[in-house]
């Protein structure tokens, strides 16, 4: 391995040779390497007066006595991008510009794509009057006018913002030399920089003890390079760095010394097979290469290796940084991610949701999002007394009905608290959790409007801030950032509107990334190739090697074309210099491993399931190492498949695996007796999830089918048994319809979560209870008129006042907030003014005899003796009833329906789950003491119902199978038997719970004599 730090040690003592206490500046690629070096630099002695700089902070330390002096700066940090824009924006504006060019402008991407054409532009000392001279040689000159009234702009922008580009500040530096801000200076690694950076290098050659510590290296690799290189290395009178002595030696080294060398047909020599110190590694996907990388890392430093020696670069942080942090966290291998790891800041992601909501109107569900997953400094909001729970304040919200709104808020807090405190509790906690919900949301309310809808930079980030500070605990990362990022272009960048700057801290807050560790740290590095210039590692990585991603498709700029760059000047870098760039960027990579190096590629694309192709680098790699052509079949032959693959997500081996899950996954796999017994000892789910897929295929219920041991618990029994106690026909055909459903719905007091939303149309449990609304307030109306029978002459009348109720009871829909507004309920209200119209021509034309007499009669206390000692006690609601004197007194029970009858002939308990006719003939009779009953009976009331009757005749016959049903049933509950029957599931809310396996799971079960009884019902027609 190259001793870097011996070289530079030597440079510093030759320049110190005549004062030993000269000032050395060491200029290096990056600040990773500058670390690094610090400590090691004559770690015998330690070190005086040497500093590591970037080349541009070297600059600014040389021009910047003269730059203030003029009262300028350097552009900060987004500040460069801003003003570029601006400058397109007006230079876009003259009638000549074509549509094309006015539309790109527009677009997301531009800037940045501009600002680097014009940096390019910039670092050769090429500006507008350059791209004006081409112009009109140009198939499409006017771009580059655009571009030279960009450039033109852009360069006035800065200064009258007084502010220097990095061109500039190079320019400034090199007249500024000798500096008394700079000693001597050690040239680390730069061997093509741009040309305004290379003529102040140049200068400095000239004007300070200067020396030079070229990268190592063949040459060969890329020759427009080289060419700028050796001009680049012969301008500072320095020798290039001499070729390496070629020996035979090891795969790596064969592989360092000749990668890209090669010509087609060149005998290369020595050819030797692959050794241990190149392998090549094919995972599934790159989760999988990730995986094999922190295997392999763990195998190292199980053999001795220290995670400090080991690296993994990387052509694309962005795609492989999430795998990797998963991998090496589920190893347990500390890793230093250089570019920051793809780690959520919840700060960031709770600003993100608090910012979601300006100029919004505090949506329910957006606002419980905040409060439930955004950490809230709580106290300071409200103080230290206040009742605090945002799960119990989302469910509270909910079952208030509240959808947006302040007003809503309020109101719906209101109503929910005044209905809460009329149950009387004592200490009530929803009371206290109303109240500060109520506050937090008033508070959230003034605080966002608190974000102007106009202002400047600073404006929108004094807003920002202050919402950040208020509503986002542990916030520091995040207001650092949106200062440092945002807080310049207050100064220089045109004010944005409102959506233009969230936007941008919505940008910002999605690249927020931790950066845990340092280089000096005992980590894995994982780092981009070029974040780690310079650096050398025992064990190295190259994953993603890939055709398309290593390397990239190189595309040449489309502001400036390839061949205007060429007509420009020699400076300017085309698409031959960026594929040249990944060349040597993968040189770079190989030659940071001292001792092995890892090539890997995954073979497969798992979003869409396309085969990889291997990149044309990794195939020269490993010819290079092996000294001879290799076949693209051979190289798959060579990579070893890692010890995962698709459909095997662990090891074959438990002894290999990376943490506990592939350590179990490998045991069960092995198949061995006793291999996956701990998971049994150690681990309650694996033995419940065991015992339950067994209890499915059992023929007889368990207790994961519903069955309850009661024990003899009374309380418990009186709960779920409808004998003994109130009920009502809701609740036993409930349990008529499933036991399951009922042990869910009255044991469990399970609920399907229902989120208020705004209604666009009326559902049909809406429309039917606007449907029994009217018909009620219309048939009371018609019998305290004296209305009563209807009569045809009288209908004229009927219909105004009916045509009034609806009106009215859709007036209360639209103010209770159920629908957005009465204009979107005409469909319902016309549906209903013509079926009620309908009914009252057909009351009209009746001749039953029946006259409509009460209506939303509340019956209670209705028992039905189960002849077992029990009684059941029925309370509840019938929508109508209806006397007739002849020819005897009589009752009958109307039941509105407006669905359709789903009736078969010959049905009336339909296996036991209709009940409800069967209980209002008991009700009517207890409700109406002294008259016969005749039936209770099922009105379809609509033209879809057609006006169908399905009636229940008050017979004895009747009244017994009431009782025999309800009989069972409650011996049923009694008994704990809660089965899942599956055979009435349509409407069910449970359907997730039960499965979609279930019909034939309760199918298994149909023979346990438990469920007999129960079953026999179904025989009942
Ligand atoms: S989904 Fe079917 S089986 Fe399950 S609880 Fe509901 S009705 Fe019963």
């Amino acid at each position: 391995m190259r001793d870097i730090v011996g070289e530079l040690e030597a440079r510093v003592r030759e320049l110190r040779r005549e004062n030993a206490f000269l000032p050395i500046a060491v200029v290096v690629p990056s600040h990773l390497l500058g670390a690094w070096l610090a400590p090691r630099l004559f770690a015998d002695t330690g070190h005086l007066a040497v500093g590591f700089l970037l080349l541009p902070e070297l600059a600014w330390r040389v021009a910047e006595g003269r730059a203030l002096a003029q009262g300028r700066g350097p552009v900060p940090e987004n500040v460069d991008l801003a003003l570029v824009l601006a400058a397109a924006t007006d230079a876009a504006q003259p009638a000549e510009t074509p549509r094309y060019l006015k539309e790109a402008v527009e677009k997301a991407g531009f800037g940045p794509a501009l600002l680097r054409t014009l940096q390019d532009l910039g670092g050769c000392g090429l500006g507008p009057e350059d791209l004006e001279r081409l112009a009109p040689g140009s198939a499409d000159a006017e771009r580059l006018r655009l571009l030279a009234r960009t450039g033109r702009g852009f360069g006035e922008r800065l200064d009258k913002a007084r502010l220097l580009g990095r061109p500039a500040i190079y320019r400034l530096a090199a007249t500024a030399l000798p500096s008394p801000a700079v000693g001597g200076i050690v040239l680390l690694g730069f061997d093509d920089p741009p040309p305004v950076a290379a003529e102040f290098l140049a200068a400095l050659r000239g004007s300070h003890p200067f020396a030079f510590v070229p990268e190592a290296g063949p040459l060969a690799l890329a020759p427009r390079h080289d060419q700028r290189r050796r001009a680049f290395l012969e301008r500072l009178d320095v020798p290039a760095a001499a070729e390496e002595p070629r020996a035979p030696g090891s795969s790596l080294q064969r592989l360092q010394q000749r990668l890209f060398e090669r010509r087609p047909g060149t005998p290369t020599g020595g050819e030797t097979p692959l050794d241990a110190t190149v392998h090549v590694l094919a995972a599934a996907g790159e989760a999988m290469e990730a995986v094999e990388i922190a295997r392999l890392v763990q195998q190292a430093v199980g053999e001795g290796l220290r995670p400090g020696q080991v690296a993994v670069l990387l052509r694309d942080p962005a795609r492989y940084a999430a795998p990797l942090a998963s991998a090496f966290e589920r190893a347990a291998l500390p890793a230093f991610f250089v570019e920051g790891e793809p780690r959520v800041d919840p700060a960031a992601q709770g600003l993100g949701l608090l910012l979601g909501l300006v100029g919004r109107d505090l949506e329910r569900a957006a606002v419980m999002e905040l409060l439930t997953t955004a950490r809230v400094p709580w106290e300071s909001l409200l103080g230290k007394d206040a009742e605090i729970s945002p799960s119990r304040w989302d469910r509270l919200s909910a079952q208030a009905g509240i959808v947006s709104g302040l007003h809503a808020w309020r109101a719906r807090i209101a109503e929910a608290r005044k209905r809460r405190e009329e149950r009387g509790f004592a200490d009530d906690r929803d009371l206290r959790l109303y109240d500060s919900l109520l506050r937090l949301v008033e508070r959230l309310d003034r605080d966002l409007a608190a974000l102007p809808a106009e202002g400047g930079w600073d404006d929108f980030l004094g807003a920002t801030l202050g919402l950040l500070d208020a509503w986002i605990d542990r916030g520091r990362l995040v207001r650092e950032r949106l200062e440092r990022v945002l807080g310049p272009l207050g100064r220089f960048a045109p004010a944005p509107t409102r959506e233009a700057f969230l936007a941008r801290v919505r940008e910002l807050l999605a690249t927020q990334v931790y950066r845990e560790g340092s280089i000096e740290d005992d980590r894995v590095l994982v780092s981009s190739i070029d974040g780690a210039r310079g650096l050398s590692f025992r064990v190295v990585f190259v994953p993603g090697l890939v055709e398309r991603a290593f390397p990239t498709v190189a595309r040449p700029d489309p502001l400036l074309l390839d061949e205007e760059r060429e007509a420009l000047g020699p400076g300017l870098r085309t698409k031959r210099d960026a594929q040249e760039e990944e060349r040597l960027l993968f040189a770079r990579a190989v030659r940071a491993a001292g001792e092995r190096l890892v090539l890997s590629f995954p073979r497969f694309d798992t979003g869409s399931g396309r085969e990889r192709v291997p990149s044309s680098f990794l195939l020269q790699a490993v010819e290079a190492a092996m000294g001879r052509r290799v076949a693209a079949a051979e190289l798959l032959g060579l990579a070893s498949p890692g010890e995962t693959g698709l459909g095997r997500p662990h090891p074959r081996e438990p002894d290999a695996a990376i943490d506990r899950i592939e350590r179990d996954l490998a045991a069960v796999a092995t198949g061995g007796a006793g291999a996956a017994r701990h998971l049994l000892d150690a681990d309650g789910f694996v033995a419940a999830s065991i015992a339950l897929e067994r209890a499915a295929w059992e023929p007889r219920l368990t207790p994961f089918d519903g069955l309850v041991d009661l024990g003899g618990d009374e309380a418990a029994a009186s709960r779920l048994a409808p004998g003994g106690r109130r009920s009502s026909a809701t609740e036993v055909q409930t349990l008529a319809g499933c036991p399951y459903r009922h042990l869910l719905d009255r044991g469990f007091r399970l609920e399907p979560w229902e989120e208020p939303e705004r209604v666009f149309q009326l559902d049909a449990l809406s429309f039917g209870s606007l449907y029994h609304t009217v018909a009620q307030r219309l048939f009371t109306w018609l019998r305290d008129a004296g209305l009563l029978p209807v009569e045809r002459a009288r209908l004229a009348q009927i219909e105004e006042r009916l045509r009034a109720i609806v009106d009215e009871a859709a007036g209360e829909l639209v103010a209770e907030g159920k629908i957005l507004n009465e204009a979107l309920l005409a469909p319902a209200k016309g549906a209903i003014r013509s079926a009620l119209s309908e009914l009252l021509q057909r009351e009209a034309d009746a001749e039953d005899g029946f006259v409509p007499a009460a209506f939303e009669q509340r019956f209670e206390g209705v028992e039905v003796p189960l002849g077992d000692g029990r009684t059941i006690s029925f309370a509840g609601l019938i929508d109508r009833a209806d006397l007739a004197s002849r020819p005897k007194k009589s009752v009958r029970v109307v039941d509105y329906k407006t669905g359709k009858p789903q009736w078969k002939d010959g049905e009336q308990f339909r296996g036991g789950r209709e009940l409800q006719l069967a209980i209002y003939n008991r009700a009517a009779a207890k409700l109406f003491e002294k008259t016969a009953v005749s039936e209770a009976l099922y009105y379809y009331a609509t033209p879809g119902g057609r006006y169908a009757q399905k009636g229940c005749p008050a017979s004895p016959e009747v009244d017994e199978t009431l009782v025999r049903v309800l009989r069972t049933l409650d011996e049923t509950a009694r008994a704990g038997v809660f089965a899942p029957v599956a055979d009435s599931c349509d409407f069910c809310d449970f359907q997730a719970i039960c499965g979609r396996t279930r019909e034939a799971r309760a199918g298994r079960k149909k023979g346990d004599p438990r469920l007999a009884a129960f079953l026999k019902l179904r025989e009942i027609p």
